[in-house]
C-alpha cells in the first residue's frame, strides 16, 4: 500500500512513524471462503434459552425479524439484563447500513453513555483517526458494541450480560451482512471468535465468525492504544492487514 501525504498526516496524528507490509492474506480469503462455501450459512440463533437461569425477558429475545428500525427500538428500551438500571442511553450502534466493514468494540463508556454513540471521546477519535489512515470514514462504516448498556465503572462484561446483549449484535451483522469484520479488544474478540486465546495471538491473523463464517480480524481497542502509544505500530499492521482484507473482499 502507498500512503498518500494525508494518510501520513493521520498516521503522524495516531503516533504511527514506521510501518512495515503485513503477510498477504489471499490465501487466508480463500481458505475461509472455501469453508464458507463447503459449510453453508449457518442460522444465527437469536432465541433465548427457556431454561436460562438469566432475567431475560422473552419479548426481548423475540428480534429474528426485527428491521433496523424496529431493532434499534428494542435496544433503546431494552431491560433484558440489570444494566438497564445503570444506562443514561443503551448505544445502539451508528455507521452506514450498507457498510462492508464492521466494527465491534466491548460496550459503551461514560462518553458513549451519555451520547448514545459508540467511540466517542478520545478513544473514537483515535478510532476515526485510524479508519482515515486505511483511507476510510467514520460514517461509512458500521460501529458497534457487544455490549449495549455501560456495565458501571467500565468493568469487563459479565458472561451472562455478553450472552444476551450479542443477539442485538447478531440480528445487526444478518441485517448488515459485512465484508469484514474488526474486533477491537480482547472482550470483542474473545466472545465472538469463543476462546480464551490471548489477544497478542489472536491478531495478525484472518479468522472467520463461526455463526456466519465472516472474515474477521482482531487488533487493539483505541483506549488500549490511548494507554499504550508503543503498541500504535502493531495496531497500524493491523490496519493495513485489514484494508488489503477490505480490497480483496470487493
Ligand atoms: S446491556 Fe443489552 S441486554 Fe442488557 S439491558 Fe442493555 S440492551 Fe438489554
Amino acid at each position: 500500500m502507498t500512503l498518500t501525504p494525508q494518510q501520513q498526516a493521520y498516521l503522524t496524528t495516531m503516533g504511527v512513524t514506521v510501518w512495515k507490509d503485513q503477510s498477504a492474506p489471499e490465501r487466508q480469503i480463500q481458505e475461509s471462503q472455501t469453508r464458507s462455501a463447503e459449510a453453508g450459512p449457518p442460522a444465527i440463533s437469536l432465541t433465548g434459552d427457556p431454561g436460562s437461569a438469566s432475567t431475560v425477558n422473552a419479548r426481548n429475545l423475540d428480534i429474528k425479524a426485527l428491521d433496523w428500525s424496529d431493532l434499534a427500538d428494542q435496544v433503546r428500551t431494552c431491560t433484558a439484563c440489570d444494566l438497564h438500571t445503570g444506562r443514561t442511553h443503551a448505544v445502539f450502534g451508528v455507521g452506514s447500513q450498507q457498510a462492508d466493514l464492521l466494527i465491534v468494540g466491548e460496550a459503551p463508556g461514560a462518553d458513549e453513555d451519555r451520547q448514545g454513540e459508540p467511540f466517542v471521546g478520545r478513544a473514537g477519535q483515535l478510532l476515526n483517526e485510524m479508519l482515515k489512515a486505511i483511507g476510510l470514514q467514520r460514517q461509512t462504516v458500521y460501529i458497534a458494541n457487544i455490549l449495549k448498556c455501560r456495565p458501571p465503572n467500565n468493568r469487563d462484561p459479565k458472561p451472562e450480560e455478553a450472552e444476551i446483549c450479542v443477539r442485538y449484535l447478531y440480528r445487526q451483522i444478518e441485517l448488515l451482512q459485512p465484508k469484514l469484520i474488526v474486533a477491537v479488544g480482547r472482550i470483542a474478540a474473545q466472545r465472538l471468535l469463543k476462546t480464551d486465546t490471548a489477544l497478542s495471538k489472536l491478531r495478525n491473523k484472518l479468522h472467520v465468525l463461526p455463526e456466519t463464517q465472516t472474515p474477521f480480524i482482531v487488533t487493539y481497542h483505541p483506549a488500549y492504544l490511548l494507554r499504550s502509544p508503543l503498541e500504535k505500530r502493531k495496531a497500524w499492521q493491523d490496519l493495513l492487514f485489514v484494508k488489503k482484507t477490505l480490497d480483496l473482499t470487493n
